[in-house]
């Protein structure tokens, strides 16, 4: 057997199952073993309790988006075929924001409810993910939105990597009911839980408050951009399988809420003083990441007729071929953040991701899960859109990693 051979042995008939059974058994066995929390229970099936805070959940999700309003158009993909998504997520951020914090004030023993039933909403999470993922797995052999040459792989990768890139049920996309709505909003709204439930056992906190105030910012950023988040790799170019679809219904609620989790029931260690300057820098950050994810959309909307920093936007006119054969244009910056490193704002996702986490310094690794994973996460996710840029810009490709050399931080990598 060749080194080919045996890559794509290993990647197309070993990883994807193994990622399958580890990453589903991990999730229950950190939601079991992450909090010092007394009270927890966990059944393989949920509870009463853990099915009903998901099926509100995805009902309030899936309501968002069959509300009538603006809708927004995502990029084609090389097929021709144009997605459409509902444009209302700032508004659903705040609505579900503010509907729960108003909840969370008059019925603060929710907090603790939820908190103790916490593994039972992840095991429910877990079924529903299985199940979507294998009836999509089905739609997109029998009856796809469209229908595409892909290459047959076995039966366990094409589950782990998904059939469909924009599949539709009860007629919303889904990728946008389960990563932009779902998965965001029960992130924030389960640090919320936790911040609560942990005045309610131990006492109020800044430090605690600090990091939730951190990442409902964030959060709020992402839905205020909701719309460029349709222009992303997640969204045009992976498929909806296990690794999205359960990565958002059952990872996202697990592994990024696990810091919170851990020190549920801990008075926090870090001061106030620490807390505020974590504040700052982690405003900044975010502040930073949404600059440059902004700057790219502002450039092209404008053909690069612009400017940034004071000066105007250059580029590299950069030609490419669809599926059809059609050239079309797009542009590379090189001037401003995209000028500096190729993937800078990764930089900024893993410091914002940090400054949520310094506030629970002291309580060991666990509180680390979410930027270990997320680093992991990142070089793969760069050398992934690397190889894809590479594919489609060819020379053009080459000619921006000379003018920009680095990817995340100048003069080191
Ligand atoms: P980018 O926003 O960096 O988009 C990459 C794409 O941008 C490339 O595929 C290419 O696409 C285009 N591009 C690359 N270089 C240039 C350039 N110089 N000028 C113009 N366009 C360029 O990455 P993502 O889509 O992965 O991420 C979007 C946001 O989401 C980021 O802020 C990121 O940090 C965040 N994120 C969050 C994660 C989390 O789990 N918390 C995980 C990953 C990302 P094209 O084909 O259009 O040319």
């Amino acid at each position: 057997m060749n080194l080919q051979n045996l890559y794509d042995k290993l990647h197309y008939e070993i990883a994807a199952p193994a990622l399958i059974v580890l990453t589903s058994t991990w999730v229950q066995v950190m939601a079991v073993y992450g909090t010092t929390l007394e009270n927890i229970t966990w059944s393989f099936l949920g509870n009463c309790y853990s099915w009903t805070v998901v099926g509100i959940m995805l009902t309030w999700s899936i309501l968002s988006l069959w509300i009538p309003g603006k809708e927004y158009k995502g990029p084609a993909t090389s097929a021709g075929h144009v997605p459409v998504y509902r444009d209302n997520g700032f508004q659903y951020f705040l609505a579900s924001l503010l509907s729960f914090a108003v909840l969370l004030y008059f019925y603060p023993q929710v907090a603790i409810d939820i908190s103790e039933n916490y593994p039972q909403i992840l095991a429910t999470c877990n079924i529903i993910a299985l199940v979507l993922c294998a009836f999509l797995y089905y739609k997109g052999k029998h009856f796809p939105e469209i229908a595409e040459k892909l290459e047959k792989q076995s039966m366990i990768f094409e589950f782990y990597r998904g059939m469909e890139i924009h599949p539709r049920i009860l007629n919303v996309d889904v990728k946008q009911l389960i990563i932009s709505r779902f998965s965001m909003a029960i992130w924030y709204l389960i640090a919320m839980v936790f911040f609560v439930a942990n005045c309610m056992i131990v006492e109020f906190s800044w430090p605690f408050l600090v990091s939730v105030i951190l990442l409902t910012v964030y959060l709020g950023k992402f839905y205020w951009w909701e719309t460029g988040y349709f222009n992303t790799i997640d969204i045009i170019y992976d498929r909806a399988g296990y690794y999205l679809i359960w990565g958002c219904l059952v990872w996202v609620p697990s592994l990024f809420t696990l810091a919170w989790y851990r020190v549920v029931a801990e008075p926090i260690l870090v001061d106030n003083n620490k807390a505020w300057l974590i504040l700052i820098f982690g405003l900044l950050f975010i502040f930073l990441e949404y600059r440059i994810d902004w700057e790219k959309q502002y450039v092209r909307q404008n053909g690069g007729r612009c400017h940034l920093w004071l000066k105007p936007a250059t580029y590299i006119m950069a030609t490419y071929k669809t599926d059809s054969g059609a050239t079309k244009k797009s542009l590379l910056i090189t001037s401003g953040f995209w000028g500096i490193a190729r993937h800078l704002n990764y930089t900024l996702e893993l410091l914002t991701g940090l400054s949520w986490t310094l506030p629970f310094m002291g309580f060991g690794i666990w509180v680390y899960s979410y930027i270990i994973f997320l680093s992991v996460l990142i070089i793969h996710r760069i050398f992934r859109d690397e190889k894809k840029c590479s594919a489609k810009y060819g020379v053009y490709w080459e000619e921006y990693c000379r003018k920009v050399p680095y990817r995340m931080i100048p003069g080191i990598f």
